[in-house]
């Protein structure tokens, strides 16, 4: 048995190999950062949270059909996952308007957009993550049209997967960020993570645009409660599953 040594170290994740050149170690850490790392913080406890919901997504979700990298959760912050090749490109999927869409359109916070709004941005920290065309991707040859098309349906899969379950949760899933990777046979899968850093969540029926959110959003804009916020989330993921 080799030791695993470190691949790789993100803003939310450390990953490990393992003896299986196929298999990787990801470590949820509780550091979090926000506007492209100009803010930091910790969220005490938001490494086992992110972990075990992301675990039941990515479950929920191969039970629907959508491949992913996971492979099975080891440890409260640790989940086994398939090696791959991570396209470099953060798919947005939009189901109401906030955030970035609102500030760069002008479209009002809450605005239903319909249909559904998939945009992309450049995995790229250096340049900030910028919005991408879709010539500006091809031309940067980060997907064929062919792949592009299938990440989108794929996404938007994923979106009708996500959006009901959460529904059911008492959460309407306002927009996430999703991103994918090349297994080493070529199948296209979903990666990294889902979970209240990657995703805006409002608490159903809470209407004061602060007491709503129960994602990252807190820890971005200051809202506090930050830690209880992700708690809930989990709480509920938990006894949602339970019940389906
Ligand atoms: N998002 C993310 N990582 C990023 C950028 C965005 O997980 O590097 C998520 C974010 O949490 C939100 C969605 O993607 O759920 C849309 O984010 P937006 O483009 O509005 O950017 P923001 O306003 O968060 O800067």
């Amino acid at each position: 048995m080799s030791a695993p040594q470190k691949l790789y170290e993100g803003k939310a994740k450390i990953v490990y190999t393992t003896d299986d050149p196929e298999i990787l170690l990801a470590y949820f850490k509780d550091d979090a950062t926000a506007f492209n790392a100009q803010k930091r913080g910790t969220i005490q406890g938001k490494g086992e949270i992110n972990n075990t919901i992301s675990t039941h997504l990515f479950k929920l979700l191969e039970a629907e059909g959508v491949p992913t990298h996971f492979i099975d959760t080891v440890a409260p912050n640790e989940m086994r996952v398939k090696r791959v090749k991570i396209v470099p490109i953060e798919v947005i999927v939009r189901n109401i308007a906030a955030g970035s869409l609102c500030k760069q359109t002008g479209i009002a916070v809450g605005t239903v957009l319909e249909p559904t709004l998939v945009e992309y941005c450049y995995k790229n920290d250096e340049l900030g993550d910028p919005l991408l065309t879709g010539d500006r991707l091809f031309l940067l040859k980060l997907a064929t049209p062919e792949q592009l098309d299938e990440i989108k349906t794929l996404s938007l899969k994923i979106n009708q997967v996500l959006s009901e379950f959460f529904d059911k949760c008492g959460i309407t899933l306002v927009d996430f960020k999703l991103e994918f990777g090349y297994t080493s046979e070529g199948q296209l899968v979903l990666a990294d993570e889902i979970s209240p850093d990657t995703c805006r969540l409002w608490n159903k029926g809470e209407t004061d645009p602060n007491l709503r959110v129960m994602d990252k959003d807190r820890f971005r804009h200051d809202l506090g409660n930050v830690e209880s916020a992700y708690q809930q989330v989990l709480e509920r993921v938990l006894a949602q599953t339970k019940m389906s």
